[in-house]
């Protein structure tokens, strides 16, 4: 009988804690482990929500894995009895240029993700609580909505752990280093060394830092800020029930979530910031990123011209050069897989890249090429 392979997960994010699963649950042995725990305060996958959709302007694989995680989400939800899924719609919001959307639209339609168009004014009459100023039109996505987040990273763990998958809390301390075309054992804090027969590293805005050759600049961390205004008390305007998540494209692509566990209103910019320590960086929102996103709440939400702000937050996005995911086999070691860069758009995907990596770590097939590292070199 042949033995199943070990496979070692690092980080217990999004994409990890998923992989970790669908290894485990296709029969691996599975040892996952995070230098802080999964959805920490550092790691990308941490915060309270992140939205899911599935409008992709051209890019159809997403369109494709948004809706093929949307099912698992939803399964996922039954199978815990839990509801990390809210399917509280997405209204994307466009004004002059509407190409993304416009691209969008046949793709979703070939996805069958249930899409409205709507004109301005019906925006306007929907949502009386948005300034309809410069809306031409809009897309609404009646499956999307938002996730939360860290608890989802805590309910994957919790469901890894109950099918027989092993978690520790410990960092690979080193770079790894193949030797002969693979990887034996990676070194750890506790001063052990983990060996396995297989790896996956889904260390997020940590890999190009692990891997400096692969992957480097590769993978860069950007600094981006999080808001959170309180709404006036008893107002259900800005709540889930009056309003779905909001995507606007405009001079700058602006987006939000209300409601969030009662937290404030979400709103940030996906415009990209600096380049951030994801370990050292000192999470402090800076008084220019309070501004600008003040007055666009105040323009485009008057209702909440003068509100306060509740919280602010900085997370990093992990981005490739492209915004495509990567995953892949490490060059110089064929039993490491590289699995991330994703470019602020990746948590939704979570379990589809979850089910994809373990069939690809435990079949040997090759992964699609634009997820592959080659893309780079061509
Ligand atoms: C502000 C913000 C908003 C976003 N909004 C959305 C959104 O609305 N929708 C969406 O789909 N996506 C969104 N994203 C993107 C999405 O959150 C990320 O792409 C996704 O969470 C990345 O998951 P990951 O598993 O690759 O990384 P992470 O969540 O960072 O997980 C990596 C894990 O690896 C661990 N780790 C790192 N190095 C080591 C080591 N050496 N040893 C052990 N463990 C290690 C870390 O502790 C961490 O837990 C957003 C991101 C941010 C920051």
């Amino acid at each position: 009988m042949n033995r199943q392979p070990h496979v070692a997960v690092i980080g217990a994010g999004a994409f990890g804690g998923w992989t970790a699963l669908y290894l485990r649950r296709q029969g691996a042995r599975v040892t996952l482990l995070d230098a802080w725990g999964p959805g920490n305060a550092r790691a990308s996958s941490g915060g309270e929500t992140r939205v899911i959709r599935a409008t992709y302007g051209p890019r159809a694989v997403y369109t494709r894995m948004a809706a093929r995680a949307l099912d698992l989400w939803k399964e996922h939800d039954r199978r815990w009895r839990t509801q990390l899924y809210r399917g509280i719609g997405v209204l994307w919001l466009v004004e002059t240029d509407d190409a993304y959307e416009r691209a969008a639209l046949p793709i979703l339609r070939d996805a069958k993700v249930a899409v409205a168009e709507l004109t301005g004014a019906e925006v306007a009459r929907r949502f009386p609580q948005i300034a309809g100023d410069g809306i031409r039109w809009a897309i609404f996505e009646r499956d999307g909505g938002y996730l939360l987040a860290r608890r989802a990273c805590a309910a994957v763990l919790d469901g890894f752990r109950a099918e027989g998958g092993e978690y520790r809390q410990l960092a690979v301390h080193q770079p790894p280093a193949p030797r002969g075309g693979e990887l034996t054992g990676v070194p750890l804090s506790d001063g052990t060394t983990l060996t396995a027969d297989r790896f996956v590293f889904a260390c997020g805005p940590w890999l190009g830092a692990l891997f400096p050759d692969v992957i480097g600049e590769r993978v860069r961390p950007t600094r981006q800020e999080v808001f959170f205004f309180g709404t006036p008390p008893g107002d259900r305007r800005y709540t889930e029930d009056a309003m779905p998540v909001w995507a606007h494209h405009g001079a700058r692509f602006m987006y939000g979530i209300p409601g969030n566990e009662w937290r404030g209103f979400k709103v940030a910019d996906d415009t990209r910031g600096p380049v951030f320590d994801p370990t050292h960086g000192e999470r402090v929102a800076t008084p220019e990123g309070v501004r600008t996103v003040r007055a666009y709440v105040g323009e485009r939400f008057p209702g909440l011209k003068d509100a306060p702000l509740l919280e602010a937050r900085v997370c990093q996005y992990e981005d490739s050069p492209d915004e495509h995911l990567i995953i892949d086999r490490h060059p110089a070691a064929a039993n490491v897989w590289l699995v991330g860069g994703g470019s602020g758009h990746g948590f939704k995907h979570g379990p589809a890249v979850g089910e994809l990596v373990a069939r690809l770590v435990l079949t040997g097939e090759v992964p699609d090429a634009q997820f592959r590292l080659s893309r780079f070199t061509r």
